[in-house]
């Protein structure tokens, strides 16, 4: 986990500048596709899924290795020919992983997060979950393991594999020609994040395009149908925490009130959005119908809550960049109380964006928890060693933190309660 760190230590400030980019250039061509409240939502949502994954929470059903030693039929060597392979396979199971994810109810509550933004930008690929809680990727991985591939080949590409779904993530890039026959463009993805009736469900392959048109989920952007983004029951907040565990609450509340218990078993394992007809009947759930004129969620922010947003964005990460550059150091108990910090820290500030009045109950327990810990230690998670008054400045962010909750709940002129409940 110490190596995973180190690689999110590098690649959080590398994706966080082409975020940057292309804001930049949006605003260079007068074609914005970023809204302030929507990518600091995406952004902070990336924060808590690579704090999760470092912290290596959840548990694994079945480990690579396990079923390498026992199903393996040949080994190959390490030469170029089995990173080719590797690669191949890994795709493979990435394109039916993601139709999984997309068809079954139980397995689309990992997935939502990734799609509940409803711009289309380079900072919505970083929404990653952190409900996926079971491990049992590597099943999908058995005919890497019947060939022999290493551990260590997989290990080494698999994130080199994720980190590559990233750049297609953008509106700037038009279709791009006989690469369109190889490989998932941004004219493809983003006919993916789309919930035009054309397009949804469609483009599941994450490098190569291939099992797209091998098993007939490919589907071309067509000019006459401008993707609209989104998910078709709107996630209306922008706590990713939230998002992550909206579906999965929505299911367990249908098993439970449904009567009849065949329903109560198989709506786990029912194509995604199935629900027992007696619920459907009694508690109805509102699903978008005309996806060209639905309200986007945009709670009343003023200038001041965006600007206080970002920072409160930029502190996180900073926090968080130090966690995995002082990572050995802090010991597992300690990353797992940082790691609580960096969640309940999205949660409080997100939950602000949403203009929910409990956050300010959020804002300011965790201030005096933050205050609490540095007062008890007298120092910050070994900040003091690298920087002697660092501790000063975080129990000031904390501060902050208190009375930033408190001004933009109570005080706050344009102050407008967000009747937009999920
Ligand atoms: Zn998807
Ligand atoms: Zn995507």
């Amino acid at each position: 986990m110490e190596t995973y760190a180190t690689a999110l230590l590098y690649a959080t400030p590398f994706f966080l500048g082409l975020v940057l980019f292309e804001i930049g250039y949006g605003h260079f061509v007068k074609n914005q596709k970023h809204n302030v409240m929507d990518t600091v939502s995406s952004l902070s949502s990336g924060l808590t899924n690579v704090v999760k994954d470092s912290l290596g929470l959840g548990i694994i059903l079945v480990s690579y290795p396990f079923l390498l030693e026992h199903l393996a039929l040949t080994e190959i060597k390490a030469t170029w020919l089995v990173w080719v392979i590797a690669f191949v396979v890994l795709d493979f199971a990435g394109y039916w992983n993601h139709r999984l994810s997309h068809h079954i109810n139980f397995f689309w509550n990992q997935h939502v997060i990734h799609h509940s933004s409803e711009e289309f930008n380079l900072a919505c690929a970083l929404r990653q979950p952190v409900s996926n809680l079971l491990g049992y990727f590597a099943l999908l991985l058995i005919p890497a393991a019947l060939l022999g591939v290493p551990h260590e080949v997989i290990a080494v590409l698999a994130p080199i594999h994720l980190f590559a779904q990233f750049w297609y993530h953008t509106q700037h890039i038009g279709k791009m020609g006989w690469l369109e026959y190889v490989i998932v463009t941004p004219s493809q993805h983003r006919v993916h994040h789309a919930i035009n009736a054309e397009y949804i469900d469609k483009n599941l392959g994450q490098i190569l395009c291939i099992w797209d048109r091998m098993f007939g989920t490919f589907q071309e952007e067509l000019d006459e149908v401008p993707p609209q983004y989104g998910v078709l029951k709107p996630a209306q907040t922008w706590n990713p925490i939230v998002i992550n565990f909206q579906h999965l609450w929505r299911l367990i509340q249908d098993a439970w009130r449904t009567n009849n218990y065949w329903d109560k078993f198989r709506i786990w394992f029912m194509p995604t959005g199935w629900r027992p007809s007696d619920v459907k009947e009694k508690y109805p759930v509102q699903i978008i119908e005309d996806v060209y004129n639905f309200r986007k969620y945009k709670p009343d922010a003023s200038n001041a809550l965006k600007g206080y947003s970002i920072f409160q964005l930029i502190v996180t990460t900073a926090m968080m960049l130090f966690m995995f550059y002082n990572y050995s150091d802090i010991g597992f108990d300690g990353l797992l109380l940082f790691g609580a910090f960096v969640f309940c820290g999205v949660y409080g500030f997100t939950t602000l964006m949403d203009r929910a009045k409990y956050a300010v109950w959020i804002e300011v327990l965790r201030g005096l928890a933050g205050l609490l810990v540095i007062f008890m230690t007298n120092d910050w998670f070994g900040l003091h060693a690298y920087w002697s008054t660092g501790n000063y400045f975080v129990a000031f962010y904390f501060v902050i933190t208190i009375f930033g909750g408190i001004y933009f709940t109570y005080f706050e002129k344009s102050y407008v309660a967000s009747k937009l409940v999920s």
